[in-house]
Parts: structure tokens; sequence; C-alpha cells
């Protein structure tokens, strides 16, 4: 007999690390080395933990055995909101955060307490698919809005507005963003915080890159400019502070929460049934948001992930029928293939062909719920002569690649 997966899985979709990962290990199997450009996991490319983190984490396991308090250790909680205060969100309590195996989990869990069959989420196109999919798997639509390419990436805010209707509970905001690297600014979110305030909309902000920035882009909290309306602001370990593996994140709920009694409720039952996240890693929350911040010299002129930011910008401008706009934050870049230059019909397909041709592993643009398939997202985390290597290798397949 046929074991099948649930129906509740038909719209669940994660292409990140999707189908074409087989190939890719067949490739390897095959003693064929594969650069991996589809996963921002710092570690996978020498990135250190921090000292300060994995002390904290070393100096308390022997303590960290057992099941803890299941929104988690309330002093890495009341380090949470300390942080949050000085960032202009006031009304938290440590009773507000929980924290969870990676904000991965948090998301999962805010949708599945809110949504009925059928009630729809905005989310942006192109989004962190873990957003569409979680929504899916909670029962609800992911109606996506559009981010303007044209406007660095921001969100068209008359779109947004264009598709609320009153099945409409939450608008999901993703800054800095994954996968364009587009920084807003305090006007757009203030147009975002205007929509979801006169529909009635909770805000989900997810600002898991909160650091990583480059230029002179600097980073709000949607939250401090909205503070009579629900947020729920996501952040975590894995990428500032390189830990993706160590599975720490948190989630603060800000706002008017008397008349979200229920919704609250929904959320304690959820964090209660997994009993408590991954209690060595929560150890390291409060040394990681207070003082020094490891992050800020990769971040510099000079500084490795700013000067590999700069390398996959210029070279992937360099390739004919290609263009990216300049990532402001984040470990992207998201470059689009002209049309007119290059016939491609399936980009799922094109990343396929792009692997067999130069055992080089990037996403199509459509695992990101962007609807066309004329771009594809890479991570800008290989060190700098790695990554020129990899965006000229993506030229030479790109040259003349055309789709029947
Ligand atoms: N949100 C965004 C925008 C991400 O890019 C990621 C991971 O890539 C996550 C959330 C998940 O992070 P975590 O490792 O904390 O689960």
């Amino acid at each position: 007999m046929q074991v099948t997966q649930s129906a509740k899985l038909a719209n669940v979709c994660y292409d990140i690390r999707g189908p074409v990962l087989d190939e890719a290990m067949r490739l390897e199997a095959a003693g064929h080395p594969v650069v991996k450009l589809n996963t921002g996991n710092p570690a996978a490319f020498g990135f250190e933990a921090p000292p300060e983190i994995l002390k904290e984490i070393l100096g308390n396991l022997a303590d960290a055995h057992g099941y803890g308090d299941a929104k988690g250790l309330p002093a890495a909680r009341r380090a949470v909101v300390d942080h949050y205060r000085e960032r202009g969100i006031e009304d938290l309590t440590a009773e507000d955060v929980y924290l969870g195996n990676g904000a991965s989990e948090l998301i999962q869990m805010a949708l599945q307490a809110l949504l009925n069959d059928g009630d729809q989420v905005l989310v942006p196109a192109p989004d962190y698919p873990l957003w569409t999919a979680a929504v899916s798997l909670a029962g609800g639509n992911a109606v996506h809005y559009r981010c303007d390419e044209q406007a660095d990436w921001f969100p068209d805010l008359a779109d947004i507005e264009a598709k609320v209707t009153d099945r409409t509970r939450a608008l999901v905001v993703i800054n800095p963003n994954n996968p364009t690297g587009a920084v807003y600014n305090d006007e757009l979110l203030r147009g975002l915080v205007d929509i979801a305030h006169r529909h009635h909309l909770i805000v989900y902000s997810d600002e898991i890159y909160d650091k990583i920035l480059y230029d002179d882009a600097t980073h709000t909290c949607t939250a401090s400019l909205a503070p009579d309306l629900l947020c729920l602001t996501f952040n975590g370990l894995s990428k500032a502070y390189r830990v993706a593996g160590f599975r720490s994140g948190w989630m603060a709920i800000s706002g008017p929460k008397a008349h979200a009694a229920s919704y609250v409720e929904g959320l304690n039952i959820l964090a209660n049934m997994r009993l408590c996240a991954n209690v060595p890693a929560q150890h390291a929350i409060a040394a990681a948001l207070g003082g020094h911040q490891s992050i800020g010299g990769l971040l510099l002129p000079g500084g490795r992930l700013r000067e590999q930011r700069d390398i996959a910008w210029t070279l992937l401008n360099d390739i004919p029928g290609v263009s990216c706009v300049k990532p402001r934050g984040a470990l992207y870049a998201f470059p689009r293939l002209d049309p007119k230059v290059y016939r491609i019909k399936d980009d799922a397909l094109m990343v396929l062909d792009l692997l067999k041709a130069q055992h080089l592993l990037v996403v199509q643009g459509t695992g990101f719920n962007w609807s066309e398939p004329d771009h594809f997202r890479l991570v800008t985390l290989p060190r700098a002569a790695d990554l020129a290597d990899a965006v000229t290798r993506i030229g030479t397949f790109l040259d003349g690649y055309s789709q029947p």
C-alpha cells in the first residue's frame, strides 16, 4: 500500500533545498565537487562562531540538559526586551518574548495559531519561501504583493492595498530582504504600517538580517513605528551571529495585546506542545545582543562580507543580459536575466542545466514565489576569489544559453 503525504502539503514548497539538491549529491558522489550557492549558511563558508557565543554555551552546557521554560530562559527573554527597548519598541515585557529553534519554528507557530482555512496573508514577492509555505501549511492562502525591482525592490504599496480583502489577516514584511537585499527606509515602513492600521492587520516583521547592512544603510524595527499595532518581530542568531546550526531565534509581540488574548493563548499552547527550544543555545542570546557586535568588522569597507557583496554585484552586472540591483543588506544577490537575451521558460531547468554544466548550485527565482522565470538567487558568502570564479562560470554557462 502506498503511503501518501497529507493534502495539507499540496501547496507547501521550499525550493532552496529542492529536488535539484539530489542531482548535486549525485555529482558529488561521482567525485565532482559542487559549489553550493543555495543556502545562507555562514559556517559552510568558513565563518566561525563568535567566541563569546561559544563561551556562554559551553560555560552553561552542564546545566542546560533539562527542559526549560516553554517560552525560553527568562534571562535571555529579558535581554531581548532590553535590546528592543533600545531600538524603540517600548511596550514589551519578557512575557511577550518567545524563544524558538530558529526563527523558522516561531514563524510557523505564529501562523498556525492565527489562521483559519482560507484566511489570507499578504506576503512579498519575491519572498523568503518559508513564509508562503508556512501560510499554506496553516491552511491559509499567501497573497503575494509585488516588490518593485525598478524602485530598489521596495514593496509596491498600491499593490498591497489593492490585494487586501475581508479575509486578509496579516502583512508580512521581510527587512532587510531575502532574496533581494533591499533595506526599507522609514517612509516605506510607515506606508506599510499605515495599510496594516487601516485594515486591522497583524504585522509579521522578519528582521533576521537587521545587522547585516552595507554602505550607509540603517535598519528600523517596524514595530518601533507602530506602537498601536499588533506586531510580531522575528530574529535570531543564525545570520548576524553566524551560528545557524545552533537553531536559536526569538519572536517579540508588541502593540495592543489586550484584544489579542485569544491569539496569545494559542501561541502559548503551541509553545507548550513543543516543550521548549534547544536550551544550550538560549544561553548565548544575552551575550550576543549585549556588547561587542562582531559582525561589524565584516561589513565595513575591506570587511569580508562587504567585499564579497561588491564582487558579486559588480561581476553579475558585467555579464551581458544580466542586471542586479545592489544589495543593501543580507547575504544574497537576486539578478535578473533579460528575457530578450535569454530564452528561459523554466528557471528550475536553467538551475539544473547550470549545475550539470558548471557544478554550481543557485536557486531559481520562482522558488521565491517570483512569478516570471527571469531571476535567480546566489549567496554572497564564499570568499571573494571563489565568488568571482563562481560568477565568471555563471557567465560562461549563460553565454548562448537558451531553452527550446
Ligand atoms: N527569515 C529569513 C528571511 C531567512 O532568510 C531565514 C533563513 O535563511 C530565516 C528566517 C530562518 O532563520 P532561522 O535559522 O532562525 O530559522
